[in-house]
């Protein structure tokens, strides 16, 4: 019986191998249409001073409405655009869409820093400093207004390459932020050598981190690193008052999360914004 059980199990593991092959073969195939389509958008996510209660920017996120599954995460996709390398294409127009949107708001009298997650296959290619320094100057978008998420996997295949190409934009005035810190290959020497202004502490350390100590610590222990380095730390993931004030106490200086808000479209992010000052001005008063 046992001999036949596991025959099964091995059945059913292949089928289902096969199943999620199939899946992703054909989610590979939809997604080269998505762009030309115009499946894909863009959402912003505040980002908050916690000590002054001022949105002092936005995480643009990308977005695909598929016609038929309906909205797909992209914790499912990017990984997919990623293998094939249509992450470069993909993340160029992500980027296009933010800076036009920050220098529209810049325009309309509201400036505020634009984050952009940047994937370490775009990081990779040989053009991305002219890249993006030329969609800059395309949108008439000033560089200290645009800040690029990248995560610890994009300094491992070749550090030099990574170094150097993150020092030009920096020079040029580009922020740069490390993503999900604590959860990749962390280590100091990359921290050291990057050059860096800002650490996300990833959401997983938040969701839990008024309960479990192991959280608390490691939270501690990045916003006391990125004092001694002189970074100016993001929460992301806050989803309570607690949270925030706890994070605010402890010394972290910019919080994101479902507290304040989801990742909105830009009108939405646009009425948030004034609700959300509006309300703590009279907070104040
Ligand atoms: P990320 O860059 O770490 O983005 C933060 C993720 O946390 C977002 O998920 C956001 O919606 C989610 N989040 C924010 N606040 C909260 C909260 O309070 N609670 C919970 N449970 N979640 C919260 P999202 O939008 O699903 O994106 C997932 C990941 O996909 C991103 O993680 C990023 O790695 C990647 N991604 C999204 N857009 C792009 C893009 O344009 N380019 C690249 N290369 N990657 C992207
Ligand atoms: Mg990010
Ligand atoms: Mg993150
Ligand atoms: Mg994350």
């Amino acid at each position: 019986l046992a001999k036949q059980v596991g025959h099964n199990h091995f059945q059913f593991f292949v089928a289902s191998i096969d199943h999620d092959i199939r899946e992703r073969k054909q989610l590979e195939k939809e997604l080269a249409l998505a762009l030309p389509n115009h499946e894909l958008f863009v959402v912003y996510q505040p980002q908050v001073n916690l000590a002054n209660s001022r949105v002092v920017g936005a995480e643009a996120l990308l977005r695909w409405q598929h016609p038929e599954k309906g909205l797909i995460p992209p914790d499912r996709f990017i990984p997919i655009a990623e293998a094939n390398g249509t992450i470069v294409e993909i993340g160029q127009w992500v980027l296009d869409q933010a800076c036009w949107q920050a220098a529209q708001w810049s325009r309309e009298g509201s400036p505020i820093r634009i984050a952009v997650n940047l994937s370490a296959v775009q990081l990779r290619q040989e053009s991305i400093v002219n890249d993006i320094l030329e969609t800059l100057k395309r949108h008439k978008l000033s560089a200290s207004q645009l800040e690029l998420e990248v995560t610890e996997t994009s300094f491992m295949t070749n550090i030099k390459d990574a170094v150097d190409k993150l020092h030009k934009l920096n020079r040029a005035g580009i922020r740069i932020a490390v993503d999900d810190f604590g959860t990749g290959y962390s280590s100091l020497t990359y921290l050291k050598q990057m050059p860096v202004q800002y650490l996300k502490i990833d959401k997983q350390f938040i969701s839990d981190l008024l309960n479990n100590e192991d959280d608390t610590r490691i939270a501690n222990t990045i916003i006391d690193l990125g004092k001694s380095l002189n970074l100016t730390v993001i929460a992301e993931g806050v989803e309570t008052e607690e949270q925030e004030v706890y994070l605010n106490e402890r010394g972290c200086q910019i919080g994101q999360g479902y507290y304040y808000s989801k990742p909105v479209i830009a009108r939405e992010f646009e009425r948030f914004v004034k609700a959300f000052h509006a309300e703590t001005v009279d907070n104040h008063s």
